[in-house]
């Protein structure tokens, strides 16, 4: 595995794979990797001959009050996991060189982009599709696979490859969990001990939820309240978000049509961390 830490020197790179002929899958992280992380390179080398992870703490995502700064860095340690994964090249850029002093243009996602976690977070997604595009014009995929883990970022990923016209085949990968069901997660280190305990309650309530579905229920809100008042009952948790979305249209819905595919969000905060979890689920 080489590791490339120069924009350029990856593009020179990835134009000569495409040269010849190799076929490009990339998985783009903050690093702090974990089977989540893991599960996408696999599923990358299902498809790509040439698999490149990239590394960066974007802090163009980040809010003023978030966890920039204490967002976990294992550099050493992502290295050895990459390697022992069959990466071939790990791209791990400083932020001074794909955010230079004269850096000024911005992706804006539009409305997708300012609903649920972007309400939450201002400015969030600009951030993420800003990153994700210069990652695009580096590294030159043909193939990207992001995680349902970050259903809404999946979303607008999709949006802006359409939009702008991206010649790169996005690939959604599912939602790799703990034994209680809690979504694998970098941020999941923060949790207290008892914290992490009640933690599996954000799967407990997306069990709930398909089960109501699958028995004939079809008011969405209705199902979406009962499980924020099932995470609120857990010490500490106070959901931000729990609302049912068109699978298609990410646009919220508060009943359901037989037949159709529906995406349950929830955003929960304790103990000053936010964790994220959706599953799919049909009425
Ligand atoms: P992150 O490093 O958290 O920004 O995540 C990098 C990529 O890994 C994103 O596409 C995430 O959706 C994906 N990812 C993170 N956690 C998981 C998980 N538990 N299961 C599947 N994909 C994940």
């Amino acid at each position: 595995m080489e590791i490339i830490t120069d924009p350029r020197q990856m593009q020179a790179i990835a134009e000569k794979l495409r040269l010849n002929r190799q076929l490009i899958g990339v998985v783009m992280t903050m690093g702090a990797l974990h089977e989540g992380h893991l599960s996408l390179v696999k599923l990358a080398q299902q498809s790509a001959g040439t698999v490149i992870l990239t590394i960066f703490v974007n802090p163009k995502q980040f809010g003023l009050n978030e966890d920039l700064h204490r967002y976990p860095r294992p550099f050493e340690l992502d290295v050895a996991l990459a390697k022992a994964a069959g990466v071939d090249y790990l791209f791990a850029p400083e932020a001074g060189s794909i955010y230079p002093d004269n850096f000024q243009t911005t992706i804006e996602c539009g409305a997708l982009g300012e609903r649920l976690e972007g309400n939450s977070r201002p400015g969030h997604f600009n951030g993420v599709a800003t990153i994700v595009t210069k990652l695009f014009n580096i590294i030159k995929p043909h193939l990207a696979i992001f995680g349902q883990k970050d259903a809404q970022q999946l979303a607008v990923i999709r949006a802006l490859v359409r939009d702008l016209n991206i010649d790169v085949t996005v690939v959604g990968a599912p939602i790799v969990r703990e034994d209680d069901g809690l979504a694998v997660s970098s941020r999941n280190i923060y949790l207290s001990g008892q914290a992490r305990h009640e933690a599996g309650v954000l799967y407990r309530g997306i069990l709930y939820a398909r089960e109501r579905l699958a028995i004939g229920e079809r008011d969405l809100q209705a199902v979406a309240s009962e499980v924020s008042r099932m995470i609120s009952r857990a010490p500490g948790f106070t959901p931000d978000y729990v609302v049912f979305v068109d699978e298609e249209s990410f646009e919220e819905a508060d009943s359901a049509l037989e037949g159709k595919e529906y995406r349950l969000l929830l955003a929960v905060n304790t103990e000053s961390v936010r964790l994220i979890d959706n599953a799919a689920m049909s009425a």
